[in-house]
């Protein structure tokens, strides 16, 4: 499938990172960095971060995310943030998945797919993250894993819906442990999950649908990564706290 007709996107996952007031600086100083970018840039900063990142980052081509939000529309949910709340502030992004929630916050595929559907309800674009521990790539069903990961996440999602859904494959193992997976390993997870889009939608959707890698990647390795056919773009962590790193990747998908 032509890769050609996709656009790259690299987006940044601060996790728990940065005060506003670094990261209205941060977002003002990676601003000119990116600027000629030929990729869609994104930052998914921390809640009390959006206001000033998306102040910061105003009549730029950098687009804010959010890293959660919770599926109901408001209520007696403690500590949550609503998709309407994240939609009101011009929030563009959200993060669902991440496995960071699923391991620490008893995320589990069917809150990926109710948050899913609420974000995408909002209008919202979801960075949807799949991935494997080590011990199930290491029992031989890693394919098994992320494909029921993306199944039942896309459970009731239309066709028109999915334009609005990048998939994040980030191997669990690969994620702040500086061990990235291979680019063909990369490649061949990004292959399976294309194919299943195109199980469940069509030629069509799989060939459009943007299928980032995440984990680990960084100004060295993104060259390669995003070289393979199937790796579309890159979720980044560590690498998106530093502003000259995070352009290198930046530069390496706009090839
Ligand atoms: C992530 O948080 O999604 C991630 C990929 O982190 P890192 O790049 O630090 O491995």
């Amino acid at each position: 499938m032509n890769k050609q007709k996709r656009t790259p996107v690299i987006a940044g996952n601060w996790k728990m990172n940065k005060t506003p007031a670094e990261t209205f600086a941060f977002i003002n100083e990676v601003k000119p960095l990116v600027a000629d970018a030929d990729c869609k840039v994104v930052f998914c900063v921390p809640f009390v971060d959006l206001a000033p990142a998306i102040e910061a980052a105003k009549g730029s081509n950098i687009a804010i995310g959010a890293q959660n939000c919770h599926f109901e529309k408001s209520g007696a949910f403690t500590g949550e943030i609503s998709a309407e709340m994240l939609k009101s502030m011009d929030v563009e992004y959200v993060i669902i998945g991440h496995s960071e929630r699923r391991q620490y916050f008893a995320e589990t595929n069917e809150t990926v797919n109710k948050r899913t559907r609420a974000a995408l309800a909002e209008g919202l674009k979801v960075i949807l993250c799949v991935g494997e521990t080590l011990a199930e790539r290491e029992a031989g069903i890693t394919s098994e894993i992320v494909s029921m990961q993306l199944k039942v996440a896309l459970n009731g999602i239309s066709a028109d819906e999915l334009e609005n859904i990048i998939i994040a494959y980030e191997p669990v193992w690969a994620i702040g442990t500086g061990k990235t997976a291979t680019s063909d390993q990369a490649e061949e997870v990004c292959a399976i999950l294309r194919n299943l889009v195109k199980e469940l939608y069509s030629e069509n959707e799989a060939e459009k649908i943007v299928i980032q890698y995440g984990g680990s990647m960084n100004a060295g390795n993104a060259d390669e990564l995003l070289s393979k056919p199937d790796v579309d773009g890159g979720l980044i962590g560590g690498a998106s706290l530093k502003s000259n790193d995070f352009s290198i990747i930046v530069k390496a998908a706009s090839k």
